[in-house]
């Protein structure tokens, strides 16, 4: 058996973000569109001798206890495959804290992976993505990567046909925002509506099955977009000025507040970051490219 196992774990942009009407369970239908990009954080997984212990790199002080997604992957790996030692989790974090990416998911995402591996489990990628589900909306398109689309909370996940790759340009924010948070904004922002089931758009999956940038910046849409912008009222400023500078098209990131420009090519990508980092309107600009795999072991030993 092998002493500890690191994994590589991308973070997420929505491509689309359908939001139904909230549901009974207090969670809403979705119709997504997910691409993993290329911004990683690294799980290390080692065993100890009893415990669950997480130690992190972040400066955002990320939650080392069971609030800590990871932590509660862990600890249903080790009831559901019946581990007796401790573990010990290290995260590496690239993927912005509450940023509207699935950074707190792919940590989980990450340690499922590196437990199977560790101990040899040789569980097929969905059936960790199924457990992934029990966890978060987002945990098993961790898993998954690549581009897809995602049904029922956003946890039934279907490969997509895309083709090439899309250069990304990210405005990411110094604070985060709460993901319920801005489901609830949405909620009240839409109050007295009568808000149809969630769709992914047929341009959309065309815009990707041919590859074409220009359709696909068109394209991109998120129900979330007016809460998080109605909570963090700078995100609209940062959308315009991404537009302004001829970005194909820009949008919040999932819950956010992390917002996503499409370049044309890499020189533009790079105009781009430039650009948005003088407009002063935002504090760390980089740049992605999308759809890269999900969650991955890199080293095993
Ligand atoms: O599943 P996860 O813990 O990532 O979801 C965080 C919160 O986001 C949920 O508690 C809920 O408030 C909201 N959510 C939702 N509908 C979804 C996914 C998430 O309302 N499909």
């Amino acid at each position: 058996m092998t002493n500890q196992v690191a994994v590589r774990v991308p973070g997420k942009i929505n491509l689309q973000l359908s939001v139904g009407p909230l549901q009974r369970d207090g969670y809403h239908e979705l119709a997504t569109v997910f691409q993993s990009v290329s911004l990683f954080d690294e799980v290390t997984v080692s065993q100890i001798e009893s415990g669950i212990e997480i130690t992190s790199d972040s400066k955002s002080n990320i939650p080392l206890d069971k609030e800590n997604l990871a932590f509660r992957a862990a600890e249903i790996m080790c009831k559901k495959f019946d581990i007796e030692t401790g573990l010990a989790i290290k995260i590496k974090k690239e993927i912005p804290v509450a940023g509207g990416m699935a950074g707190g998911s792919a940590d989980a995402g990450g340690t499922i992976v590196a437990i199977d591996s560790l101990f040899s489990l040789g569980l097929k990628r969905d059936e960790m993505e199924r457990i992934g589900a029990e966890l978060g909306a987002d945990v098993p398109f961790t898993i998954a990567g690549g581009t897809a689309i995602g049904t029922g909370r956003g946890d039934q996940i279907a490969p997509v046909l895309s083709r090439g790759s899309y250069n990304w340009v990210l405005a990411l924010s110094t604070s985060g925002l709460s993901t319920p948070s801005v489901y609830k904004e949405c909620d009240r922002l839409r109050e007295g509506l009568d808000i149809s089931k969630p769709f992914v758009s047929d341009s959309l999956l065309q815009a990707l099955s041919h590859g074409d940038a220009k359709a696909l910046g068109k394209a991109l849409s998120n129900d979330l977009q007016p809460a998080a912008c109605s909570l963090k009222p700078a995100l609209r400023l940062i959308l315009d000025v991404g537009l302004d500078y001829g970005a194909l098209g820009g949008i919040v990131s999932g819950s956010g507040p992390t917002v996503a420009f499409l370049a044309e090519n890499e020189d533009h990508a790079l105009d781009l970051v430039v650009a948005l980092t003088s407009s002063g309107v935002v504090g760390n600009v980089i740049r992605v490219a999308g759809p890269v795999p999900g969650a991955r072991v890199i080293t095993n030993g």
